[in-house]
């Protein structure tokens, strides 16, 4: 099974994973990118995942289909382009072989889903879209901190070797606000050189690993005392111990943030 982020726009990616004929695409901001893959590689696409309805991850989707005939899958509370097959949490979704999980995960949008599944080749797999993303996770467009929260510890609990397939490169500038929150975090620094290595040479520092989010990413590092008087700095009437109230002062924080 091969695993490809197809860049699209400045700073997304087209997660597209397939088994040398048949392929399934992530989240499709754009048609050509996916169509030029197919064709470079003989893929025939099998199907199409979508985790919530913002133009960046579904303005594809009409083109693929209609030149592909690929299902669609989707949020079900959200409105992405019809026909599609309406999913949640507790729903599986089969595609390549791979029973994939659907999580739900509001907080960026009402609807947002994720996709998880525990053994493609032997490893699991997650693609997120825009609510974990290395380093960090999405503004809150259209749910509250504690749905976020919530979603973010779904994600957290996932096993330590799970790939996590964000939907855009932002890891750069969410490690530099990591930073800010804990300077002293030795496996921050480290990783932070990693993908500045990685970015100098033009590659995606993406997939990440669920373990190593868990080391460095501030969101899911709320219950940390580290990252509770960090935000009290910038928020000082954040309680320390109410993960909910961390969250949201860092989130406010890395809004403002450059
Ligand atoms: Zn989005
Ligand atoms: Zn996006």
């Amino acid at each position: 099974m091969n695993l490809l982020a197809l860049p699209a726009f400045t700073d997304n990616y087209l997660w597209l994973l397939h088994d040398a004929h048949q392929a399934v695409v992530v989240d499709p901001g754009q048609a050509e990118p996916v169509l030029q893959a197919l064709e470079e590689r003989g893929l025939q696409l099998q199907a199409i995942l979508v985790t919530h309805h913002h133009a960046d991850h579904v303005g594809g989707v009409q083109a693929l289909r209609q030149a592909t005939g690929a299902t669609v899958y989707g949020p079900a509370r959200e409105r992405i382009p019809e026909p599609f097959i309406p999913v949640s949490q507790g729903h599986q979704v089969t595609v390549l072989g791979c029973c994939f999980d659907v999580i739900d995960v509001p907080g960026h949008t009402a609807g947002h889903i994720a996709y998880f599944c525990p053994d493609v080749a032997g490893e699991p797999l997650l693609f997120c879209g825009d609510t974990l993303f290395s380093g960090g996770c999405g503004r809150l467009f259209e749910g509250t901190p504690a749905q976020m929260l919530a979603s973010l510890d779904q994600l957290a609990a996932l096993p330590d070797a799970t790939r996590v397939c964000c939907a855009h490169e932002y890891t750069l500038s969410n490690l530099k606000f990591a930073r800010a929150v804990e300077p002293g975090n030795n496996a921050l620094l480290h990783y932070s050189s990693q993908c500045e290595a990685l970015r100098a040479q033009g590659q995606p520092t993406l997939p990440s690993r669920i373990a190593l989010e868990r080391e460095i990413n501030p969101f899911l590092r709320t219950r940390q005392s580290t990252v509770a008087t960090a935000a009290a700095h910038f928020a000082p009437a954040t309680p320390p111990c109410d993960a909910v109230a961390v969250l949201a002062a860092l989130r406010a924080w890395k809004n403002e943030f450059r």
